[in-house]
């Protein structure tokens, strides 16, 4: 599933800069998430990293959006067309790993 965010967001602008694929943006008044943009982070990092930033915990997921693991990496791969080719396949597409 996407996720979303609920008008319980403080707008403390801390979700924005860290989706890697872009999804968020202020709305008409607080931020909002693109569902078509919105790959739980699949692709990028094994957590979503708006609902690990979030300070308020505003960002369940949105029922009107129900995919699979596998629909959200299929959606991770159409926003990134780069990861699907042979010669990129490999940083872009493996999961994250952070160092301790
Ligand atoms: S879960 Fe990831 S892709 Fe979705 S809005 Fe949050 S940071 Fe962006
Ligand atoms: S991190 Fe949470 S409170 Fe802050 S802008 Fe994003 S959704 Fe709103």
């Amino acid at each position: 599933m996407a996720l979303m965010i609920t008008d319980e967001c403080i707008n403390c602008d801390v979700c924005e800069p860290e989706c890697p694929n872009g999804a968020i943006a202020m709305g008409a008044e607080f931020y909002e998430i693109d569902p078509h943009k919105c790959t739980e982070c699949v692709g990028h990092h094994a957590e979503p990293q708006c609902v690990q930033l979030c300070p308020v915990a505003c960002i369940p997921l949105n029922p009107a959006f129900a995919e699979t693991h596998e629909q959200l990496y299929a959606k991770y791969l159409r926003l990134q067309p780069d990861a699907a080719s042979p010669s990129s396949v490999g940083a872009d597409a493996a999961p994250a790993v952070r160092a301790a």
